[in-house]
């Protein structure tokens, strides 16, 4: 949920609801002007993070009141998936476009003005390293002040993930990236969010790895298709084609629901 405060000086003006997710109407320039603006003023009263839906998460959001309510209580919702953008102008409630979670930090790492103090926490062990070398180099203004990779597993042990917060709150930075899989990072920090001393995090699948090199994105006429995901079935086909295959079944049943309900 967009929060009035949150907003307030952005450039954002509005949500649209979507499948019960709300989804800020905002272009990448705008998103990015936001995030920065938060990260270069006070922290609020806890850490403002971002969430990106894709049709995989419109699906968990259907059936997992905890997803649901790490959703409500973020500060931005941005589309990250294209086939929510086309839902959008199929029910009339238009979405300007696309705002993909690993086009947007890249999009925020050039756009900062002054030094930006990032956080990587996520992905394999020496991955978030090597993301952070690549970063500093082709953005100099980006400062990698820590990474973390905790162990599979770790969220449901407190000892483990009292370690990670621990070390993630051992750095002082501005902006927290989160790369942890849907929907352990959105329940994660949303859990943390009081206590994370980042002014602002994003939730942020496997960004980390692309940026280190270690997965490939689509290219891009299969993302401006809306096929990034075959790309995703493709590369990883044992952990994603059967989530990919619920999803395919859900995702166009909750397209008709929301359009019958539109009409009636
Ligand atoms: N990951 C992690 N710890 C875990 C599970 C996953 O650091 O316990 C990382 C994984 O290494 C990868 C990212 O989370 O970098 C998963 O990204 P992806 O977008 O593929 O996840 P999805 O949300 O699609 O499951």
């Amino acid at each position: 949920m967009i929060r009035l405060s949150d907003t307030e000086n952005s450039p954002i003006d509005a949500n649209i609801t979507l499948f019960g997710m709300r989804i800020a109407r905002t272009t990448m320039q705008n998103a990015v002007t936001t995030v920065l603006g938060w990260c270069e003023t006070e922290r609020g009263e806890s850490c403002r993070y971002v969430v990106t839906p894709n049709t995989d998460h419109a699906v968990l959001f259907q059936g997992r009141d905890d997803f649901r309510d790490a959703y409500n209580s973020a500060s931005l919702v941005l589309a990250d998936g294209t086939p929510l953008v086309w839902a959008s102008r199929i029910l009339g409630r238009k979405l300007p476009e696309r705002v993909a979670g690993s086009d947007f930090i890249p999009a925020l790492f050039a756009a900062t003005t002054s030094t930006l103090r990032v956080f990587l926490l996520g992905a394999a062990p020496g991955i978030a390293d090597e993301a952070a070398r690549r970063i500093e180099r082709r953005w100099p203004r980006v400062q990698v002040v820590g990474t973390y990779a905790p162990p599979v597993g770790f969220d449901n042990h407190a000892d483990e993930d009292r370690r990670t917060l621990s070390a993630v709150s051992a750095a002082q930075h501005d902006l927290l990236i989160v790369g942890l899989g849907a929907p352990r990072q959105e329940l994660w920090v949303a859990k943390h969010c009081h206590e994370l001393s980042a002014k602002a995090a994003i939730c942020a699948g496997a960004t980390i790895d692309f940026l280190a090199g270690y997965r490939r994105r689509s290219p891009l006429w299969m993302r401006r298709a809306g096929l990034e995901w075959l790309h995703r079935v493709c590369s990883q086909p044992r952990r994603l084609a059967g989530r990919y295959l619920r999803d395919a079944f859900v995702f166009p049943q909750l397209l008709w629901q929301e359009w019958r309900r539109s009409t009636m």
